[in-house]
């Protein structure tokens, strides 16, 4: 058995990982880099972009290798862990290299779609829906695979740590997760089920290691809920506006978001296209519980008279929109620039339930926007957030329940 490090192991971003069993391979995510794509946004505005371009800029995990080591005509399947981008974002660009189906669950291929009915592209691959806990056959030339979709904790629902089962043992693959037993949304972690695999034998563990440096552990999204209502309930704000910016997949935050504007009796409007993508997507998948308590503003008119509407009524509405990063042309970068039709003034309040992800391009767009919108004598509450992902006592609880034989790195 051999494993491909085909991406986001040098890297955060474009996650790509092939296993190679002999007659037949699989290939867990197909992720974007997004830093790379927010770079050429900047020079050539939003539009959709060809495959030899993303690969020439490096957005693309180099899966090329798979054709040179032969592996790439024995791919049975592309396993998707979750809806984030740098795990889904890739597939509609390399999916058709394979003969395989696409495998995920409900959420993340309900994103999949969406992502490729906005930029227009088409796959021909089957995508096929699995449910949290459960499992599916991969195919294979003489025998067949199982691989278990088992439920976890991460900062979008329905993530999946994805076993594979082979005459060697298990695989698990495990990319993105924190270990959270009080989710706000969805099923908390399934020790169940990785006490099994763990006892079956895991061969080899491919981990997330995004925070292996911190010497912590992450702490659940109760918490991050419990700074949001600090935020929210305690600060004066009778007479301004709330502005709440959050991860646009974060369905869970997005509901405590919701949650405590109801507390507050104000209108809640949610502004952005990747805001109703993904809101739409969990609400298609029976996990939105507060669709019918928002009003979603996607294209430019909508957007448009819903802050005119704000504008009238800042003491009674609440706005949840795009811009954490400070990512031009989300609705926050727009209304810094005074390109949209509501003026923040002296004393409104602009949360950022997030934070900013330390690559140069984000660092610069955000705090050149924070500039702008002091400008305006607004607060800002930065970091009201909490991390999806494991810090270094996770990942140790982890690897002591799994006891794996190995754990791939990558030496640079
Ligand atoms: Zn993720």
């Amino acid at each position: 058995m051999e494993l491909y490090t085909v991406g986001g192991f040098n890297e955060v971003g474009k996650n790509m990982t092939a296993v190679d069993m002999g007659d037949d391979a699989v290939i867990f995510d197909a992720g974007v880099y997004l830093p790379a794509i927010i770079d050429l946004q900047e020079e050539e505005e939003q539009q959709v972009y060809s495959e030899k371009k993303l690969r020439s800029i490096g957005a693309l995990p180099d899966d090329l290798i798979l054709d040179r080591s032969g592996v790439r005509r024995k791919v049975r399947a592309i396993l998707l862990g979750h809806a984030h981008l740098d795990h889904v974002g890739g597939a509609p660009y390399l999916g058709y290299r394979y003969n395989a189906p696409i495998v995920g669950t409900p959420f993340t291929t309900t994103i999949l779609k969406k992502i490729m009915q906005d930029d227009k592209l088409q796959i021909p691959n089957q995508i096929k829906m699995v449910k949290p806990n459960s499992s599916f056959i991969v195919k294979g030339k003489k025998r067949n695979y199982e691989v278990e979709f088992i439920n976890i904790t991460h900062s979008t629902i329905q993530t999946s740590l994805m076993a594979l089962h082979t005459p060697q043992g298990v695989i698990l693959y495990a990319n993105d997760f924190k270990l959270d037993n009080n989710p706000i949304l969805g099923l908390p972690p399934n020790y169940q089920a990785l006490k099994k695999i763990a006892k079956e034998g895991v061969k080899a563990l491919i981990v997330d290691s995004l925070y292996s440096g911190a010497e912590r552990k992450t702490p659940s999204e109760k918490i991050a809920r419990a700074l949001l209502e600090e935020v929210l309930m305690t600060i004066k704000n009778e007479n301004s506006s709330i502005f709440v910016s959050t991860f646009s997949s974060h369905i869970a935050r997005l509901k405590s978001i919701v949650d405590f504007a109801q507390k507050l009796n104000r209108k809640i409007y949610v502004l952005g296209r990747s805001m109703n993508k993904y809101i739409s997507a969990a609400k298609e998948v029976g996990m939105c519980p507060f669709y019918n308590k928002v009003d979603i503003g996607s294209y430019r008119g909508q957007v448009q008279s819903i802050l005119k509407k704000v504008e009238k009524n800042r003491r009674g509405s609440l706005v949840i929109c795009t811009g954490h990063q400070g990512e031009p042309g989300s609705i926050l970068d727009r209304l810094s620039r005074k390109q949209l039709p509501f003026q923040f003034k002296a004393n409104d309040n602009i949360i950022f339930s997030s934070k900013t992800i330390p690559v140069p391009a984000n660092m610069a767009n955000k705090e050149n926007m924070d500039k702008r919108l002091k400008k305006s004598g607004v607060r800002i509450f930065d970091n009201i957030h909490v991390s999806g992902h494991a810090g270094r006592e996770d990942l140790r609880d982890l690897i002591s329940l799994i006891n794996p034989e190995n754990i791939p790195l990558t030496v640079q």
